[in-house]
């Protein structure tokens, strides 16, 4: 490999990682050079990166088979969230603060933790970091750690296919909640069932949550919630329960759900014109940085999930607040001049540079 064709990044706080550019040749090559970087800068997983040689199988679609303990659980959900809206205004100061930190710490467990550090393995986390994160994702309530992880890699791999668990091509009621509420497409679980999950298998702290979830979720997202308002300061059994546990609840599910949804629908695709994820910065601002989703699925190894770095995206700093403890280490990260020559080889044009 001749030397101008690597390319160094160096950053004061980010770990040094040497990633190949994409140089101009033919398609098929250019596959191979993609997949090669992607094992240089992360050498350790590559079942989150695209595979372009996965297309569906003809024929139609199976019928919808509906799951209707999800749909009365998550009707039931919603109703009680929007009764949580009502009570908001006439919470104490206390309960408010405590929803939104709940909000923050909840998503971090999926952003940080389930995205981030699980699925992707973008960076490291020493063992206090994950057992914060392991707890946050728990209050979080997603599945657990390896079932998110594993539809998630399913997600990259086979974007936009009936193997993907919220194929956008399916509309935006579908990928945002609608594939929660009907039986698995059998591509998911087929396609599911070939992805290498032997990180997660091996990481006793995920497959201990795995074990104990249910009961966990129960206490870290409905009962610790409603009983420290309730119990601390004197805060109604209402408006704990709505406002601080169901409604902080279904606002972090609608967070991440939108990235599912809207950045795979709206938005500029800056890097990657060839894709449906899409940049949406209002989706950044409510899940914490996952807006970038062009970037993201361009580039799914980079630990900001986006070319920047505290730019609308709180995930990163916490990331980097943790490397500064020492806590988090090894943040993988696309160097700019390989960001740039991506750009100009399958952006659609909307890129604005400084
Ligand atoms: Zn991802
Ligand atoms: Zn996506």
């Amino acid at each position: 490999m001749p030397a101008h064709m690597l390319q160094e990044i160096s950053s004061s706080y980010v770990t040094t990682t040497t990633i190949r550019a994409p140089p101009s040749m033919g398609e098929q090559k250019l596959e191979k050079m993609s997949l090669y970087s992607a094992e240089d800068i992360r050498p350790e997983m590559k079942d989150d990166i695209y595979d372009h040689s996965y297309q569906d199988a003809e024929g139609p679609t199976p019928k919808l088979e509906y799951v209707w303990r999800n749909i009365i659980l998550m009707g039931l959900l919603h109703l009680g969230a929007l009764y949580g809206v009502i009570l908001v205004p006439t919470c104490k100061f206390y309960t408010w603060i405590w929803a939104c930190v709940y909000y923050l710490i909840s998503g971090l467990g999926i952003t940080a933790g389930a995205h981030r550090l699980w699925s992707h393995r973008t960076y490291k986390a020493r063992l206090p970091l994950r057992l914060f994160l392991i707890i946050a994702n728990t209050m979080a309530f997603q599945n657990d750690v390896y079932e998110w992880a594993r539809d998630h890699r399913a997600h990259h791999k086979f974007s936009e296919t009936h193997a993907d668990p919220h194929n956008s091509r399916r509309g935006f009621f579908f990928s945002h909640v609608g594939w929660l509420l009907v039986r698995k497409h059998p591509a998911v679980k087929e396609k599911g069932a070939t992805l290498d999950l032997s990180d997660l298998k091996a990481e006793k702290l995920v497959m201990f949550q795995r074990r104990y979830y249910k009961s966990a979720v129960l206490l870290m997202c409905f009962i610790l919630p409603t009983l420290v308002p309730w119990f601390c300061w004197g805060e109604t059994f209402a408006h704990s329960l709505y406002v601080a546990s169901l409604l902080r609840y279904t606002m972090v599910l609608n967070a991440t759900w939108l990235v599912n949804s809207a950045a795979h629908l709206y938005g500029y695709r800056p890097y990657d014109k060839n894709i449906n994820s899409r940049e949406n910065v209002l989706v950044s601002l409510g899940a914490v940085g996952e807006g970038f989703h062009n970037y993201h699925h361009t580039f799914p190894y980079d630990y900001s999930a986006s070319e920047y770095r505290w730019h609308i995206n709180f995930t990163t700093f916490f990331i980097d607040c943790m490397a500064v403890l020492g806590l988090a280490y090894d943040r993988k990260k696309v160097s700019k001049a390989a960001v740039l020559a991506r750009i100009k080889r399958t952006g659609d044009g909307s890129y604005k540079s400084g």
